[in-house]
């Protein structure tokens, strides 16, 4: 059957030669093979044109390459295309294409569903069903840059972990796909126009900064304040600020690589002085920046972005402070397609 048989994409290059080897063939068979399904990025044995006949009919009895297929492309008016990503199981995630002048950013996925609960997020309303494996994160961005290469001319240049799901919280499948991703044997991009972004895992954050990984740090913060953040973010009650805030201090030490955090200014939640403030006292501890990310709705109307005023409070009194702010504006709104609105609605 089909399914008892095993990803060939879960081997890691020393397996598959190991396979070959125990098949009475060359270890290099091995070499081909993998190159086949990572850098060339094939979707099934057949398209593997240097290997013979005889071998990929014994692959095929073997194992099975569990593709993604993008299953609907839905391009918004600015340009953004979202993917609904179908998987092996059915279950389908979403990813999505950024395009500005000068970039291209692959907005992934990290597990179907997301087990925070994030009040503000549209993909927090789904359950978390599983963690994406490697390949189907590696996947997604192989099919934004296909996307990119035929829609704009160019490959893609930029990756997001803000899609769904908590990288964190998957974390071994993450940093596989990221190892691929950036890899000569993969695409080869470099770690530094890669960004993960987190709702501040610190046990995890910790283990980043020991592997000394080169990618960049995104962190959701939305407010310096625990009662605040916790609720809207009740995680936090586990991982108190405190507790991130350490973790991300020695994340720095590390690292050297400044934090980015993420925040949305709401109207009657952390449109207040006493917000900034903290968020000031907070931007201290390690050097980073803010991105002050717009609002986007989804569905119920119990959030509400804040006045242009009180954004406005935010930019003069971080920049006062000598902390670097940018105002991202969103895109891909009008097909779901912007931060939190990732919930598989088509
Ligand atoms: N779980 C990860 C990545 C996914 S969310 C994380 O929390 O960082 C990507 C970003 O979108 C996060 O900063 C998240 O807080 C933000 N976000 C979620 N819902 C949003 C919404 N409705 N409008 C704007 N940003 C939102």
């Amino acid at each position: 059957m089909e399914t008892k048989k095993k990803d060939i994409r879960a081997l890691t290059k020393e397996q598959l030669r190991d396979f070959f080897v125990a098949q009475g063939d060359k270890a290099f068979r091995g070499n081909q093979v993998y190159e086949w399904l990572w850098q060339k990025s094939a979707h099934s044995f057949e398209a593997m044109t240097n290997i013979s006949k005889e071998t990929r009919q014994m692959l095929k009895d073997n194992f099975v390459i569990n593709h993604i297929r993008v299953d609907q492309m839905q391009r918004s008016s600015d340009g953004t295309i979202k993917n609904a990503v179908r998987l092996h199981d059915g279950l389908v995630v979403e990813s999505v294409l950024i395009p500005t002048e000068t970039r291209t950013t692959a907005c992934v996925s990290s597990q179907v569903g997301c087990s925070l609960d994030c009040r503000f997020c549209a993909t927090a309303r789904l359950k978390r069903m599983r963690n994406l494996n490697p390949d189907e994160i590696y996947d997604q961005v192989v099919a934004i840059d296909n996307e990119s290469r035929l829609y704009f001319d160019r490959p893609l240049s930029n990756i997001v972990f803000m899609g769904m799901g908590e990288p964190l919280m998957n974390y071994n499948n993450v940093l596989q796909a990221i190892d691929k991703i950036t890899s000569p044997e993969g695409l080869g991009m470099s770690p530094k126009r890669i960004t993960l972004s987190t709702s501040g895992v610190p046990k995890m954050i910790r283990k980043m900064a020991d592997e000394e990984v080169k990618f960049k740090l995104a962190v959701s913060l939305h407010s310096a304040i625990d009662e605040v953040r916790t609720s809207i973010m009740p995680f936090n009650a586990t991982f108190p600020l405190k507790d991130l805030r350490e973790a991300l201090e020695y994340w720095y030490s590390k690292t050297k690589n400044r934090i980015t955090y993420e925040y949305v200014v709401w109207q009657g939640i952390n449109d207040t002085q006493e917000a900034v403030d903290a968020l000031v006292k907070f931007c201290k501890f390690a050097p980073s920046k803010v991105n002050l990310i717009e609002y986007n709705p989804i569905d119920d109307g119990e959030f509400q972005q804040a006045s242009e005023v009180a954004i406005k409070m935010y930019q003069d009194t971080l920049e006062r402070n000598g902390i670097t702010v940018t105002v991202r504006r969103s895109r891909g709104k009008d097909i779901d397609a912007a931060c939190g609105q990732l919930a598989n609605k088509q």
